[in-house]
């Protein structure tokens, strides 16, 4: 093994968290928990050669090595290459993202006089062709058909709909006639159920005796791994990015949870108009912040599959903050509600306006009573 030559693969990717590292597999979108060892590992086999490594690495710490490479080997997260192959000829994925729409994410809350006609302008000129409608159990909800009909033959490819629980309403005859619809979510219903499921997640039909209401909490069901977000989330915030709201009495913002409000759609002229508060600076203010320069999500090994809809401030021009926590705590590797589970602050970790600190001591501490050494 020390004399072959090895390259590791190009679209598995381990992103170092502060306590564990997760590698991405890009093209069988999974993911996997390791040790940072093997990130560092990995990073260097992408350099040196491993007889390089081998020869530089301690007595004490080769049986780790050889156990790393065999791990690696047997994922295939590295590769045996012939001898007289450069690893060069191996180039790295190219994490540019690059985008055909100007808005890849149309949410609406519908209410009974919303113009369709003037919505279907939008999402044609924005080349936008995913939309939510979210109603409220004012809304009658046998209308959303001929909403639907407006924009049926315009290649949406997708469509959700969160919707107030209603008696009597059929979704399935609504999801049989309109294939382009991705989801439907009922809410304050008489029971937690799925009406209709699907392998591969398409079509559901899901009812849920909750409220509808905006919350931040992150869960696994709801990573993603693929090269999409992975590349988007590189540079940008990957909630609001190309995210475009309309409220109920038309007043058009980044997102629902965004504070600012830049117009009324029933004041304003598609494309023209809308085009002009989409392309403004302050528009797109959080398209860029991404998960590099916001604390905490900085040293987590999720923040390339965690859509985040939380709004980051800004401390100073290269930092962020959240002034509320995940339910995720990176530092200790620990879900709120599992055996362990600390607060930030309960492990020394401080993010607000006046800075960041991180008390290094007490998370060790912490970690070796959770984990051990
Ligand atoms: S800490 Fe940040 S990146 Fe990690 S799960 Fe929470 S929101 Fe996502």
């Amino acid at each position: 093994m020390i004399n072959k030559n090895y390259c590791v693969t190009t679209t598995c990717f381990p992103i170092k968290g502060f306590l564990r590292t997760a590698i991405y597999d890009l093209p069988k979108a999974t993911y996997e928990f390791v040790p940072n060892a093997v990130h560092d590992f990995l990073r260097l086999l992408s350099q040196k050669s491993f007889s390089q490594i081998y020869r530089n690495t301690t007595e004490e710490n080769k049986t780790y090595l050889s156990e790393y490479f065999q791990y690696c080997l047997e994922k295939e997260y590295i590769l045996e290459i012939p001898n007289e192959i450069n690893k060069k000829h191996f180039p790295k994925l190219n994490l540019n993202f690059e985008f055909p729409s100007i808005i890849s994410n149309l949410v609406i809350r519908v209410n009974k006089d919303l113009d369709f006609e003037k919505i279907k302008d939008i999402l044609v000129s924005l080349k936008c062709f995913n939309i939510q409608l979210i109603t409220d159990s004012t809304f009658d909800i046998n209308k959303i058909e001929q909403y639907l009909d407006v924009i049926k033959d315009i290649g949406l490819h997708s469509i959700e709909l969160i919707v107030a629980y209603s008696p009597g309403i059929n979704y399935e005859l609504l999801t049989n006639k309109y294939k382009n619809i991705a989801f439907i979510f009922i809410y304050s219903a008489p029971v937690n159920k799925f009406i209709k499921r699907h392998v591969l997640g398409l079509q559901q039909i899901f009812t849920s005796k909750n409220k509808f209401e905006i919350t931040h909490i992150k869960s696994l069901d709801f990573f993603n791994v693929n090269i999409t977000l992975f590349t988007e989330s590189q540079l940008h915030n990957t909630y609001f990015n190309r995210k475009l709201f309309i409220g109920d009495k038309g007043e058009i913002k980044n997102s629902i949870e965004s504070p600012t409000e830049f117009g009324n759609i029933n004041n304003l002229k598609p494309p023209d108009d809308i085009l002009k508060i989409i392309n403004s600076i302050e528009f797109q203010k959080y398209w860029f912040i991404h998960k590099g320069i916001i604390d905490v999500c900085k040293q987590c090994e999720f923040r390339y599959m965690c859509v985040d809809n939380r709004i980051p401030l800004q401390r100073n021009e290269k930092e962020w903050y959240f002034d509320t926590e995940c339910n995720y705590n990176p530092y200790i590797a620990k879900w709120r509600g599992e055996k362990g589970y600390k607060t930030l602050s309960e492990c020394g970790v401080t993010s607000n306006q006046e800075g960041f600190k991180l008390n290094r001591k007490k998370i060790n501490t912490i970690n070796k009573e959770l984990w051990g050494d």
